[in-house]
C-alpha cells in the first residue's frame, strides 16, 4: 500500500482515501449471511450471464473522490453490480441513472458496458446504504445499521466539498438523513421523502441540499411512477445547486 505524503495535494489525498474506503468495503465480512448469499448468487448466476465471472463481493463507491454531489442508493442488484462490481451498473436502474447523469453533465457517457469502457463521473460519487446485494432486494434494518460504517466513510471523504446529496428511494434517503444528522447537520424542517422534495441542512455556516427521487427501479419506471422527464428534473436541479457554488 502506497503512503501519501502529508503535503500531497487534496485530489491525491482524496483519491488515496477513496481507495482505502474501497478496500475496506471489499474486505468486509461483518454480515456473514449476506456474504454467503452474494457468493452463492455469483456461483449460480442468471442464465443470461452464465459465461460471465460475477464479482460476488461487497461493492465500493463509484466516481469522483472530489465530488460535490453524492448519490445515495439502496444496495447492489444481485445480477447487477453484484455481477459487475461497479456501483449501479449491470441492470435497468443503472441504464436510467447513467443516461440522466450524462445529460446533466456528471458522466462522460450515457452507458456502461465493461469495467474498461471509460465511464467516468465528474463532481459526482455514487454510494449506497448497503454494499452486499440483499435477498429479494430488501435490506434488513440491522444490516443497514451494520453497513452504515461504510456510508460514514464515504460521507467523511466528500463532506469538505459536499453541496448536494441526491437520495434514490426512501431507504437511501433515510440512510442519508441519518448519516447527516449523526454528523451534526441540522435540517430546518423534517426531511420527509417524496419525489423531487428538496431539503436544506446546515452546519457551522455551511448549507447542504438533499434532493429525493423515486428509485429508478424497473418497478417504478415500467409503471411510469417515475418517467424520464421527472428523473431529469432532479438532476437538472442538482446541477444548478452544484454550479451555484462556483
Ligand atoms: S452489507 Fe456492508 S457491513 Fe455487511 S458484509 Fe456487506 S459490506 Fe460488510
Amino acid at each position: 500500500m502506497k503512503t501519501v505524503p502529508r503535503d500531497a495535494d487534496p485530489a491525491t489525498k482524496a483519491r488515496a482515501a477513496f481507495e482505502r474506503n474501497a478496500r475496506s468495503v471489499i474486505a468486509c465480512h461483518r454480515c456473514p449471511d449476506l456474504r454467503e448469499y452474494i457468493a452463492q448468487v455469483a456461483h449460480e448466476k442468471r442464465r443470461a450471464y452464465r459465461d460471465q465471472t460475477y464479482w460476488g463481493k461487497p461493492v465500493p463507491a463509484l466516481g469522483d473522490p472530489m465530488a460535490r454531489l453524492l448519490i445515495v442508493g439502496l444496495a447492489p442488484g444481485a445480477h447487477g453490480s453484484n455481477r459487475t462490481g461497479r456501483m449501479f451498473t449491470g441492470d435497468a436502474s443503472g441504464r436510467w441513472l447513467f443516461r440522466a447523469l450524462h445529460r446533466a453533465g456528471f458522466a462522460n457517457q450515457p452507458t456502461w458496458e465493461r469495467p474498461d469502457d471509460g465511464l467516468q463521473l465528474t463532481d459526482c460519487m455514487i454510494t449506497a446504504a448497503l454494499r452486499c446485494a440483499p435477498p429479494g432486494n430488501k435490506p434488513k434494518p440491522h444490516q443497514l445499521a451494520t453497513c452504515s460504517v461504510h456510508l460514514a466513510a464515504d460521507f467523511a471523504l466528500v463532506e469538505p466539498r459536499l453541496r448536494v446529496v441526491v437520495s434514490l428511494g426512501a431507504i437511501g434517503h433515510r440512510a442519508a438523513v441519518k448519516m447527516l444528522e449523526s454528523r451534526d447537520w441540522r435540517f430546518a424542517k423534517r426531511p420527509i421523502f417524496g419525489h423531487a422534495a428538496e431539503h436544506v441542512a446546515t452546519r457551522e455556516g455551511r448549507t447542504l441540499y438533499v434532493i429525493c427521487t423515486y428509485h429508478p427501479s424497473q418497478q417504478n419506471t415500467s409503471t411510469k411512477v417515475l418517467t424520464e422527464p421527472m428523473f431529469d428534473a432532479v438532476w437538472t436541479r442538482a446541477r444548478e445547486l452544484v454550479d451555484a457554488t462556483l
